[in-house]
């Protein structure tokens, strides 16, 4: 019996469902989407879907081979190292293809006033270093730790869930006031809501793409400093930067034969 080729899709990110909405068209192929099932009510993405962790290399290597998987796109966000380095190796010891699809990064302008840094203590360091009391913290709810338990500082978040549901989080951050919201935001919503929460500076990851671009157009306008968190290292694969070189790739990997 002939099994229809089948396409992994590491997800989590704007560009792995729009990739979804274009791959599950074609005909003949299988599409799953993974996520990793951190946020509490995930869009769900074309096609096929599974939630939560493989169980690390050898947990992965066990799906690919029984999900009889052809190729694996890891379209993860680009702050999704360790899904990333799983994969390339699962995929090396299977013999499976494996392309990367990731957003291009921000880069500053000659109007911004950015700082980048490698971990967030060094972020913390660094606006204190400025003399900065209040920030916005635009990092989602998981990576909050790193800024808890500063008395001096107080803090605007934004976050897709709330990071009240965690007990630590009130102890750790007394001073802070939180939006929900998932992006793409808009320039003016941001300049309002830095306007009116008094901020001095703003606080991210370099994640690129639209969605997210709002508040740093917002803290140039405003003139204020942003501290960005850099990129970190990925495995050496082959990577794209858009969605339409992704489908080329997998007409390429999976139609062939069809
Ligand atoms: P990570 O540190 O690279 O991954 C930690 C573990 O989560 C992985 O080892 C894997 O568990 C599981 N995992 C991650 N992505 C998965 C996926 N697509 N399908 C199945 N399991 C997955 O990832 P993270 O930074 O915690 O991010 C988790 C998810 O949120 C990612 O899929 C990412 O695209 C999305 N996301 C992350 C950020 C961010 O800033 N980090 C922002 C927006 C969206 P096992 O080892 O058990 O397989």
């Amino acid at each position: 019996m002939n099994q229809k080729p089948h396409l992994l899709l590491l997800g989590g990110t704007t560009e792995a469902y729009t990739l979804a909405k274009t791959l599950a068209d074609i005909s003949g192929v299988r599409l799953t989407t993974s996520l990793a099932g951190r946020t509490q009510n995930p869009r769900r993405p074309a096609g096929d879907l599974r939630l939560g962790g493989f169980g690390g290399v050898r947990g992965l290597r066990t799906y690919l081979a029984a999900e009889a998987v052809t190729a694996v796109i890891d379209a993860t966000h680009p702050f999704a190292r360790t899904m990333g380095d799983r994969a390339a190796q699962a995929c090396t010891a299977e013999g499976i293809a494996l392309l990367r699809l990731e957003r291009p990064a921000w880069s500053p302008g000659a109007d911004d006033q950015w700082h980048m840094v490698e971990t967030w203590p060094q972020a913390l360091t660094l606006v204190q270093g400025l003399g900065l009391q209040r920030l916005f913290l635009a990092i989602g709810r998981t990576e909050l730790a790193a800024f808890a338990g500063q008395p001096t500082m107080s803090w605007l978040i934004r976050a897709v869930d709330d990071p009240g549901d965690d007990p630590a989080f009130a102890s750790g951050f007394p001073q802070a006031d939180v939006v929900l919201g998932r992006g793409p935001f808009t320039t003016d919503d941001d300049l309002a809501l830095l306007a009116a929460h008094h901020i001095q500076g703003v606080i991210c990851k370099n994640s690129g793409g639209d969605a997210g671009r709002s508040k740093l157009i917002a803290a140039r306008t405003l003139g204020l400093p942003v501290v960005m968190l850099q990129r970190p290292l990925r495995p050496l694969i082959q990577t794209v930067n858009d969605s339409a070189a992704a489908v080329s790739w997998c007409q390429r990997h999976l139609c062939a034969g069809l």
